[in-house]
């Protein structure tokens, strides 16, 4: 990925542990480097197709005065997060200096240096209950109503047998492939909380669900927590998951089982 970058960005604000590095404030560098394409802005030598990167030192600048954290982490975190919501970077690292730290020994500076992007994810999502179309329609709503999450494609909606043997109506799936800046936890609160509030909505009782959202695949990662399996761990097993991600991802890659999803799918619809 190509970057454009900004070196030691001198700006004088308030952050510190100590009381007076709030009060009297100190000099911070900040190198910031943005993961960007500038193939097309090479190309036609205009600005508006690239990132203005004065407006992006002006950005930081404010930011870090107008805001005041303990951390150099916190300083890092926050402005990393801020230039990923405002300005079309996919990925940004981020080192913040502080020459004048208040360790009492000779030194040049004490600095963080990190790394954050938008992560793709893929997800499924399915109804049996109401209007299932409208309910589909409604998730994804609320995930792009979300300044955190872009949804980036939405497959077709497929009817499907109800899977597992419970006697219920059919099912409407369909998969999404959206960028994220949650962890993998957050976004699993975040669609739970999408999935209490259209469920409220209609539920009478349990069994047969107004909507169901599930992390497929999460970048490369393998999580193995007690509240969250990622890969999930059905999904190249079933076909109302593999069919509409096909469509979409057929290139997305399951970092478990070494394939990608055009191979699960194929596999699945061997047998
Ligand atoms: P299945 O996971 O077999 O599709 P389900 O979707 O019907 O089952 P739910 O009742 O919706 O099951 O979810 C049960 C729990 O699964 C959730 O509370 C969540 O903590 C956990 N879970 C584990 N891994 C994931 C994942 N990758 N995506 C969503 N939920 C997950
Ligand atoms: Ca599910
Ligand atoms: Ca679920």
């Amino acid at each position: 990925m190509d970057k454009i970058k900004i070196e030691d960005l001198e700006i004088y604000a308030h952050h510190g542990v100590m009381k007076e590095e709030n009060v009297l404030g100190q000099k911070f560098l900040l190198s910031l480097e943005l993961g960007v394409d500038t193939c097309k802005a090479g190309r036609t030598d205009e600005l508006r197709d690239s990132i203005n990167y004065a407006e992006v030192a002006h950005f930081t600048n404010n930011y870090l005065k107008e805001h005041t954290f303990q951390l150099i982490e916190a300083v890092a975190e926050h402005i990393a997060e801020e230039i990923l919501l405002h300005f079309p970077v996919k990925e940004i690292h981020v080192e913040v200096k502080k020459p004048w730290a208040p360790i009492l020994l000779p030194m040049s500076h004490v600095s963080v240096e990190i790394h954050r992007k938008w992560h793709t994810v893929y997800l499924s999502i399915g109804s049996n209950m109401g209007d299932t179309k409208a309910n589909l329609d409604k998730a994804v709503a609320l995930l792009e109503a979300e300044p955190k999450i872009h949804v980036e494609k939405v497959s077709s909606y497929l009817v499907t047998k109800p899977y597992g043997g419970v006697e219920q109506d059919d099912f409407l799936n369909a998969a999404l492939v959206v960028e994220t800046l949650y962890t993998p936890q957050e976004l699993l609160a975040v669609i739970g909380t999408i999935e209490k509030s259209l469920k409220r909505e209609r539920m009478i009782h349990w069994g047969p669900r107004t909507i169901d959202l599930d992390i497929l695949l999460y970048d490369d990662y393998v999580v193995r927590e007690e509240n969250l399996t990622i890969p999930h761990i059905e999904m190249h097993k079933r076909d109302f998951v593999l069919r509409p991600l096909v469509e979409i991802a057929p290139e997305a890659y399951h970092p478990l089982l070494k394939n990608s999803i055009y191979q699960l799918f194929e596999e699945l619809n061997k047998e």
